[in-house]
């Protein structure tokens, strides 16, 4: 479970960029979070693996504080969540197996995942995740040689690898057409399924998240403005 409490994010220019959050996730919930440019969404989600430091308040991951974690506490924390980014963070000039497996770098010392050396154990486990996602096939390939709807079924599968319980995707399909769209959301799902992996999408638009949204949250200036179950979202939420 994630859980806001009164989470308060004030950029260091002042911009609020949440007020006062509260809200709790549960276990195998696929949640979008929906609206516009600028309401707090990316916010939300770099809040949660401390990507940046909220102002007050605290956040707890399946009981225990990630706010006040430290040192290896923290890196724990942190790998159990899997992020996923628009413009899908790989190593470009890197094989999509090598990007999958940067995934096992939380789970070994960092010399020998500087030096490149994973386990054979590290490199099933991979292979694995990219099945799961359809592009076994491909992990040989250069990353930049793939689709963009390829690219991030390449990050779902990192998050896999690192066996993340938790997948925090930040508008993954932004930069998308809607066919590939409908591949990367149809991956999210089935793995959420599947796996039971809690996953946090944010959304820029409602009639997507409908789609495929157990629970729709609405964010508008910095506070939650809606929370609710797909079939009471308006489109002005
Ligand atoms: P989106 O609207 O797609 O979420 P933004 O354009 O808001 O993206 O943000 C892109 C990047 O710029 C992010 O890293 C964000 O932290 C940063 N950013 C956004 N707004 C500001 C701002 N007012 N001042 C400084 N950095 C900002
Ligand atoms: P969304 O993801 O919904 O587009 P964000 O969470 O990126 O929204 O932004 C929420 C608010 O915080 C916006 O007003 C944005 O400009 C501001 N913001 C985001 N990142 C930064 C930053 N690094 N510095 C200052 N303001 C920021």
């Amino acid at each position: 479970m994630i859980e806001f409490k009164d989470v308060l994010k004030i950029y260091p220019n002042g911009t609020k960029g949440l007020n006062n959050v509260n809200i709790k996730i549960n276990k195998g919930e696929f949640v979008v979070i929906v609206g516009l440019s600028g309401a707090g969404k990316s916010t939300m989600l770099r809040s949660i693996n401390r990507l940046h430091e909220i102002t007050s308040g605290e956040i707890i991951i399946d009981g225990k504080s990630i706010t006040k974690a430290r040192g290896k506490a923290l890196l724990r924390c942190r790998r159990d969540i899997g992020m996923i980014f628009q413009n899908f963070n790989l190593v470009k000039r890197s094989t999509v197996l090598r990007n999958v497996l940067s995934g096992r770098v939380g789970y070994h010392s960092t010399i020998r995942t500087l030096l490149g050396l994973f386990p054979k154990e590290d490199i099933n486990i991979a292979l694995n995740a990219l099945k799961r996602v359809n592009l076994e096939e491909k992990a040989y390939s250069r990353a930049d040689e793939l689709s963009g709807g390829q690219q991030q079924r390449v990050s779902i599968a990192r998050a896999l690898a690192q066996e993340a319980k938790f997948i925090l995707a930040d508008e993954p399909v932004a930069s998308l057409d809607p066919l590939t769209t409908k591949q990367v959301m149809d991956d999210l799902k089935r793995i959420n399924k599947d796996l039971g992996i809690t996953t946090i999408v944010n959304l820029h638009f409602v009639d997507l998240a409908r789609q495929y949204a157990t629970r729709i949250v609405g964010v508008r200036a910095g506070e939650i403005v809606f929370d609710g179950p797909v079939e009471e979202a308006t489109d002005d939420v």
